[in-house]
């Protein structure tokens, strides 16, 4: 790999700064606020297929997730939801809106040690608004040259990037905590990726098996790159 990297893609959410935790967070308050109706694991369970099934029109971010997560209540309470219910769940989703951007450890160090050498970029899934917030917050917007906000990160999506970037896929790696949508679709087209573990993963991007490929790498840490490079 050495001497042929020059674009380095990083995912946003639990690569840079925290996420999934916020997010836990707002669905057991979610499911606290509903377990007059059903017990709090099955009210998780419901939002879950909720928001499965709505994917596919709402793609990844707070919105869709709030509007899930009326769905679900509305659902579960057979349309007898009090709309004082509905306001906390809204409630909800403004506090994720909102909450503090908190870097990974060794982020800003990585980002030092890079910047100059490659052409460094974010991709990431979520809403375009909130996203831009966090990158704005983060501090980090100096360091990148292009900011991608992707509806999905499927094979395709990275195809799309990659043509817009003007890259081989073999100059380019890709970092971050999701195999199945940071790694797999990366490596599929030929390029490099490293894993970044988070200590939580949501369920729908949970993958089991342990990847094995020739352009793949497990780090314990960002910084850990800078010794592929
Ligand atoms: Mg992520």
């Amino acid at each position: 790999m050495k001497n042929k990297i020059k674009t380095i893609a990083f995912d946003a959410d639990d690569t840079l700064w925290s996420n999934e935790p916020y997010f836990q967070e707002a669905e057991k308050q979610f499911c606290r606020l509903l377990e007059d109706y059903l017990p709090q694991h099955s009210v998780s369970q419901e939002l879950f297929k909720t928001e499965m099934k709505n994917l596919h029109l709402y793609g990844y971010g707070v919105k869709g997730f709030v509007l899930c997560m009326i769905e679900t209540a509305s659902r579960i309470s057979n349309a007898t939801i009090p709309v004082k219910l509905i306001d906390e769940i809204v409630s909800i989703g403004h506090e994720l809106l909102q909450k503090p951007i908190e870097l990974l450890s060794g982020v800003s160090e990585t980002l030092d040690k890079l910047k100059g050498n490659y052409r460094l970029i974010v991709a990431t899934k979520g809403d375009l608004l909130d996203q831009e917030r966090k990158l704005k917050n983060s501090g980090l917007e100096g360091y990148f040259h292009h900011i991608e906000i992707m509806s999905d990160k499927k094979v395709s999506d990275y195809q799309k990037l990659l043509k817009h970037l003007d890259c081989k896929p073999e100059n380019f790696l890709m970092l971050g905590n999701s195999i199945k949508s940071d790694m797999l679709p990366v490596l599929e087209l030929g390029g490099y990726a490293a894993h970044i573990p988070y200590h939580v993963t949501w369920a729908h991007e949970q993958h089991e098996p342990v990847l094995k490929h020739e352009n793949f790498m497990e780090l314990k840490s960002i910084a850990d790159i800078l010794s592929y490079l």
